[in-house]
């Protein structure tokens, strides 16, 4: 038996993607369920925040890619 099952179960980020507790705020973005509960943007240094807003851009592109592509296949 392995024991690595017995962690958490984490949930995707609506926002970012990155794997959250579930019914938690993310820590990475500080979003609960599409609303933005902690400003985590605000606390970082400058050079962080871009590298930050750039993830999270880039996991939206994602997403929206992976619907136009649900779309598609109909
Ligand atoms: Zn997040």
């Amino acid at each position: 038996m392995h024991h690595f099952i017995r962690a958490v179960k984490l949930v995707k980020c609506e926002k970012c993607g990155k794997p959250v507790k579930p019914h938690s705020v993310c820590s990475y973005c500080g979003f609960f369920r599409g609303r933005e509960i902690i400003n985590v943007l605000a606390k970082l240094e400058k050079k962080e925040k871009k590298k930050r807003e750039k993830e999270i851009a880039e996991q939206k592109k994602v997403e929206e890619n992976k619907e136009s592509e649900k779309k598609e296949s109909k």
